[in-house]
């Protein structure tokens, strides 16, 4: 399916998209390096947390210079662009968001006012109290309205401009509407009214800061480089600048880092309520989050879910890519053979074509092609991280049928998916997951599939090696960490 700007979406099946973050975030206080180039290697590493559109804020100590743009890292920066973001201390931030906000007055770093200069910032999460944080931007706008008037007789100047569908904007008119001495004050005075998830990389001329929700729900990690420090959504962004890991911001922080070195501040008691959606499926596979490597927990996932839902088979497949570790990890634990049994299109996401009419009835075969050698008379065992509509997998084994293979065996490393996410995770409503309302051999009817197995919710925490109590697991389970919104349909992201 063609996107606005003319690009096809990485999902295998538009129609069936996998869940999506709503953000990466990016962050750099470095004298002396070009700091704008390392933070478009640090978002290029993260593009995979959002897709619609890039920015960069750079700072060279007196005034911040804002780059955004609709689409992919790579469209929308050229070498000419960076050089026009000097400075010593930038952040940036790649953007997913639901059709109908993907505008350009969402793409973030958004940037206001202060008391004390400029506030650049970017947003991994989703906040849950819009309501409430709407109402108080409001209120301390009339208060300001009314001494502006008592004091000069002038008319107040109107409403700042304000984005619906877009809660950074909302924070950044509550950095710039807020009291005390410094935006540190300010920031340590705000962070505890706002509730959900959030992980925010931000700046003013002098200072790069990074806070984390106190459930710390998104990840958010802090590096050392020689001469300065970064701050990332996920580790493998800092390995890709050469930084080196030094440790998550822990829930309920605030960072500031400047030329008096890095400080740290609790803004609210932490209560971690880790997303463990993370490492089934939206970080990358090389990230380390809480000391475990989601490659190693998403192949342990596959060990749990070979032994959880055994099948005699002849052949192992990953739905690529992000099935691939846990189809390994089936393979390993049930000794039979991996192979690959599809061929993904890799590129195909990077087209400025429109498909046709005809092309469009291809669906998932524009993007995914069997090995039919691989696949002729075999009794394959088909591992993907989560079902969400059912469209892809039905699609699939259509598709696995007609090349010929002889038993189809689903196996999914999550279990499955009920309810929605509130905090920055972009599933399908509801009513459209194809969990919510039908039983396992009633969803496998419904994908013409031979056997489907899910993982349990404790194989899957297992496979995690963290603390049950530390992890949100909403969408499986119903059992939300944090008040969810009272009109969801209200809900903003990032
Ligand atoms: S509801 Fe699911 S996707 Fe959302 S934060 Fe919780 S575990 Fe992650």
């Amino acid at each position: 399916m063609a996107r606005a700007d003319g690009l096809l979406t990485h999902d295998t099946d538009p129609q069936d998209k996998k869940p999506q973050d709503e953000c990466g975030v990016f962050g750099v206080w470095a004298p002396g390096e070009e700091v704008s180039k390392l933070v478009y290697f640090g978002l290029y590493a993260l593009q995979h947390r959002g897709q619609e559109s890039a920015g960069i804020a750079a700072s060279n100590g007196d005034q911040i210079i804002v780059y955004r743009e609709m689409g992919l890292v790579s469209q929308v920066f050229n070498e000419s662009d960076l050089e026009t973001l000097p400075g010593h201390l930038a952040v940036g931030h790649t953007r997913y968001s639901t059709t109908g906000s993907s505008t350009w007055e969402n793409a973030q770093p958004t940037l206001g006012p202060t008391p004390f200069g400029t506030v650049a910032l970017a947003h991994n999460g989703n906040l849950t109290n819009f309501g409430e944080l709407q109402a108080l931007a409001d209120e301390r706008h009339d208060i300001r309205a009314q001494l502006v008037r008592q004091t000069t007789q002038k008319t107040h100047r109107t409403r700042p401009y304000r984005d619906s569908s877009n809660d950074t904007s909302l924070v950044n008119e509550l950095l710039s509407s807020g009291e005390g001495e410094n935006l540190t004050e300010i920031a340590l005075e705000l962070f505890p009214k706002l509730e959900g998830a959030f992980s925010f990389v931000f700046m003013d001329e002098h200072t790069l800061y990074a806070a984390r929700d106190r459930h710390g729900v998104r990840p958010l990690a802090l590096g050392r480089l020689e001469r300065g420090w970064v701050v990332a959504s996920e580790t493998a962004a800092l390995d890709i600048v050469g930084a080196s890991f030094v440790r998550e911001v822990q829930p309920g922080e605030l960072i500031a880092i400047s030329e008096e070195g890095l400080r740290s501040y609790t803004f609210a008691e932490p209560e971690q309520a880790r997303c463990v959606f993370e490492y089934v499926y939206l970080a990358r596979p090389d990230s380390v989050l809480a000391g475990r490597t989601v490659h190693s927990a998403r192949t342990e996932m596959g060990r749990v879910l070979a032994r959880e839902h055994p099948v005699d088979a002849d052949l192992v497949i990953a739905t690529p890519e992000s099935g691939t570790p846990a189809a390994v990890g089936y393979a390993e634990e049930s000794g039979i053979p991996f192979g690959q049994g599809l061929m993904k299109n890799a590129y195909v996401g990077r087209t400025f074509i429109q498909p046709s009419q005809t092309l469009r009835q291809l669906g998932i075969r524009l993007k995914l092609n069997p090995v039919k050698d691989n696949i002729r008379g075999k009794r394959l065992v088909v591992v993907d991280d989560s079902i969400v509509r059912g469209n892809t997998q039905r699609a699939l084994v259509r598709m696995l049928r007609e090349a010929g293979a002889k038993e189809i065996h689903i196996r999914i490393s999550s279990p499955p998916v009920k309810w929605p996410c509130f905090y920055g995770i972009d599933f399908a409503t509801r009513a459209e997951l194809i969990a919510n309302g039908l039983s396992t051999d009633e969803i496998c009817q419904s994908l013409g599939a031979d056997s489907l197995g899910y993982i349990s919710l404790d194989g899957m925490i297992e496979a995690t090696r963290q603390d049950p109590s530390q992890l949100c697991t909403a969408c499986f389970s119903g059992k939300y960490p944090i008040r969810i919104p009272d009109d969801p349909a209200a809900e903003r992201t990032c």
